[in-house]
């Protein structure tokens, strides 16, 4: 039976980052659920859809084909119909199109499926927003990682600033409230910790010590 680690929690509390080490130090493979929603973000941005219209944006997830996979490096790629968006779906405006959609019950429906196959194929560590509550109810080990707003409002500067990407720490961090709110506050499978899930607040620890936490606590199991 394959494994599987869900990691939940806000924007830019570190999950991928965290998620790539921990399923590297196991030997699984990583999901990043979010990529596949900033795909579907993304192509409805290049269609100019009214992002607030449900019907119009339901309507075109029939025109989706999303996939994933992996290069030598053991690096998700995410395919738009066949095109290779890993890229371009790194942006502030992607990932707040792809908040808005993500609240479409069809949008999740079809990227809920792939997800649970990929997860019934091999062990993951899967991240996201409902993967302990949704997604993987019976995952092996639940995590609900978090930190303080500013703390993960300057993480996400920082690392824009690494990428050459000029970032405004004021606006970043209106950003994360915003799509914490969104994420938290939507009717259809709406960012809360599973009862099952165990907290993690990284505010206070450096990248190895959150690492080593989880893989503590998905080793007990
Ligand atoms: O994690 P990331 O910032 O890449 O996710 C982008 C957006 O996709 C989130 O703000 C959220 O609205 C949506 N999402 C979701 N369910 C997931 C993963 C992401 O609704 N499992």
């Amino acid at each position: 039976m394959p494994y599987s680690i869900a990691i939940d929690g806000p924007a830019g509390a570190g999950k991928s980052t965290i998620a790539k080490a921990v399923a590297k130090e196991l030997g699984y493979v990583y999901v990043d659920t979010g990529a596949m929603y900033r795909a579907v973000g993304l192509f409805c941005l290049r269609k100019e859809l009214p992002l607030k219209d449900q019907g119009m944006v339901s309507a075109a997830i029939r025109d989706i084909d999303i996939s994933i996979a992996y290069d030598q490096d053991g690096a998700q790629q995410v395919f738009l119909n066949g095109e290779n968006v890993s890229k371009e779906i790194r942006t502030e405006e992607v990932g707040n199109a792809a908040s808005l959609v993500s609240q479409y019950q069809p949008v999740r429906d079809k990227l809920v499926s792939l997800q649970q196959k990929l997860a019934s194929e091999t062990s993951v560590v899967m991240d996201g927003r409902d993967i302990g509550t949704k997604v993987l109810p019976h995952a092996d080990t639940k995590i609900y990682l978090t930190a303080s707003v500013d703390v993960r409002a300057k993480r996400r500067t920082l690392e824009y600033a690494s990428k050459g990407i000029s970032a405004d720490f004021a606006e970043i961090r209106k950003d994360v409230e915003a799509r914490d709110y969104q994420d938290m506050h939507r009717k259809n499978s709406p960012l809360v910790q599973a009862e099952d899930a165990i907290l993690v607040d990284s505010s206070e620890l450096t990248i190895d010590e959150t690492i080593d936490r989880i893989l503590e606590l998905a080793m007990k199991k």
